[in-house]
């Protein structure tokens, strides 16, 4: 079980009333407080860093509350890099994790002072005419088959596109060495959205031993260990969130037996973590503005996919409040739906919840990773505006919501639309 805070309808009213629903909404309180947690988990590591996923939340007004905790930023474009240069994000605050990395990233990432993270051994080529090898590069490891703890089938590394093989590993460390590399980190990211607290620890083992056998045989230095994304949060209600202390402690039980024994207590841990982070920081909040009862009942919401794509995208599940009504008995059932023309474009599917009408505020539960990150305007649909619930009550708008201008601005037809 984990308990799904709604905010009052009061702040939801006071918030409308500036800046009209459907809106993005991020508490303050609990990104802070996820970041110290995290921090406090991996505490017996004292270089510990975490890389918040820019692509979780790429928002500043989100962002700048994990910098002033201490933690990094993970970026995977050229944009990203933009944001956290920016954002005053500099040189080993910010990791670099591309695949199939269009020309001109890698050198912009360099002169960033940015830790690169190679997903190839192609790449080191490639790397090297662009911008000459750096002193400190990071590899990404992908151990193939099935990850798997007993019986239980966690995660599918065979399957994903990222990563190098073991002999991969060993060659590209031997290459970049002869290029003049002078330290190794290295990178798994082996199961996504997983709350199994045996995850990191396991994938820590599978990185620590590699980074074990590299130092024995090639004799090269490893200065991070980078344990990437993946953690989980609870998405329903019933599910249990994870424990990051005990994660922490799962970690750092690999760390004494691997590393410490063989001598490498210097080598820092990192994380990159992005749906643990902001997710559950996050609501949607968006307005019933029809009803319709055919075959089913309908909630016709303003919000739709182009705000929050991941129920339509893998049928994902995110929890339904109605605001102000908390304590209301689930009498109804309903499919809470978008204005896309597109089935798929339903935030939930045969709900049960309270009755609900026209005029109410739906809150969508744990949006605050990958969801207006990933959204788009199919439709000619805007995405919404971003707020920031601060911890003294107040709010700020950190991204406006989209106009009928941004939607087209790649095109030159605003002048004769006459749009400013
Ligand atoms: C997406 C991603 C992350 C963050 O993943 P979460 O599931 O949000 O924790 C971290 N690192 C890399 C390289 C990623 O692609």
């Amino acid at each position: 079980m984990n308990i799904k805070h709604t905010p009052p309808l009061e702040t939801i009213q006071k918030i409308a009333k500036v800046f009209p629903t459907p809106f993005h909404l991020y508490s303050e309180a609990e990104l802070e407080k996820r970041a110290r947690l995290l921090k406090r988990a991996f505490q017996w590591n004292p270089d510990f860093k975490e890389y918040f996923a820019v692509k979780a939340c790429p928002t500043p007004g989100v962002i700048r509350v994990f910098q002033r905790e201490g933690c990094g930023v993970d970026c995977a474009s050229w944009c990203e890099l933009k944001l956290a240069e920016a954002m005053g994000f500099r040189g080993e605050e910010i990791m670099f994790s591309s695949n199939e990395t269009p020309a001109g990233e890698f050198a912009y990432a360099k002169k960033l002072g940015a830790i690169i993270n190679l997903d190839d051994i192609s790449m080191i080529d490639y790397l090297n005419d662009e911008c000459g090898m750096p002193d400190k590069l990071c590899l990404r490891y992908n151990p193939g088959g099935e990850l798997k703890i007993g019986t239980f089938v966690m995660g599918n590394p065979g399957e994903a596109k990222f990563g190098m093989t073991r002999e991969q590993i060993f060659e590209a460390v031997r290459k970049c060495m002869r290029l003049g590399v002078q330290e190794f980190a290295l990178h798994a990211f082996l199961a996504s959205n997983t709350t199994d607290e045996s995850y990191y620890p396991l994938n820590a083992r599978i990185l620590m031993e590699l980074a074990r056998d590299l130092v024995r045989q090639l004799g090269c230095r490893i200065f991070m260990i980078n344990l990437s994304g993946g953690i989980g949060i609870p998405y329903r209600p019933e599910q249990d969130e994870a424990d990051i202390a005990k994660i922490g402690s799962g970690v750092e039980r690999q760390y004494d037996e691997i590393l410490r024994a063989a001598g490498m207590e210097d080598v820092r841990i990192a994380s990159e973590l992005g749906r643990y982070m902001s997710g559950p920081a996050g609501w949607l909040v968006t307005k019933i503005i029809h009803t319709k009862k055919t075959y089913r009942n309908y909630l016709g919401v303003d919000a739709c996919a182009a705000d929050l794509m991941r129920p339509a995208m893998y049928g994902a599940y995110h929890h339904i409040t109605i605001a102000g009504r908390k304590t209301a008995p689930v009498e109804e059932v309903y499919d809470v739906v978008g204005s896309l023309c597109e089935n798929n474009d339903k935030f939930a599917v045969e709900r049960p919840l309270p009755k609900a009408e026209i005029g109410d505020y739906l809150v969508l539960h744990d949006t605050g990773a990958h969801g207006r990150s990933m959204g788009y305007n199919y439709n000619g649909r805007l995405r919404s505006a971003e707020i920031l619930l601060k911890k003294d009550g107040s709010f700020e708008l950190i991204r406006r919501a989209e106009t009928p201008k941004d939607y087209f601005a790649t095109l030159d037809i605003c002048r004769d639309l006459d749009l400013q």
